[in-house]
């Protein structure tokens, strides 16, 4: 009778066991489903977007390489993405870079030409490029 006793116990102690670890897992689901939520935002976003160009001031203190840079446009994935990003550690620019990277959407007007283009070209253009295909 005992051993039936202590077999029950160690039965409901594991049910108990199971029933709480159940329990843990609900509420550790609903912080992940957030966060799947917000990567799916993300590559939403990122779908959304046709084309990313570069931006730099454009003024007496911009630097020759910034300089350069202005005007490139890429498709958001990208490798040179990363590598172009600005503000560059090396700008001699005495204000500093201010550069910006400028992220179209496909809403946008033309967009999907310079995208098309883009793509066409192995995903990197520079300003004139750009300009010549939307012209012709
Ligand atoms: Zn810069």
């Amino acid at each position: 009778m005992t051993r039936f006793l202590v077999f029950l116990i160690a039965a409901y102690i594991i049910y108990y066991l199971l029933r709480n670890s159940l329990k843990s897992k609900t509420p550790e689901n609903t912080p992940r489903r957030q966060k799947g939520n917000k990567t799916d935002v993300v590559t939403t976003h990122l779908k959304e977007i046709a084309y990313v160009f570069y931006s730099a001031a454009k003024d007496d203190d911009t630097c020759d390489v910034c300089m350069a840079l202005d005007g490139r446009h890429m498709l958001p994935n990208h490798k040179m993405l990363h590598s172009i990003k600005p503000p560059h550690s090396d700008c001699k620019s005495p204000k500093g870079c201010r550069c910006t990277l400028v992220y179209v959407t496909r809403d946008e007007e033309g967009s999907k030409e310079i995208e098309s283009l883009l793509k066409k070209r192995g995903g990197m253009c520079d300003k004139q490029t750009i300009e010549k295909g939307r012209s012709g």
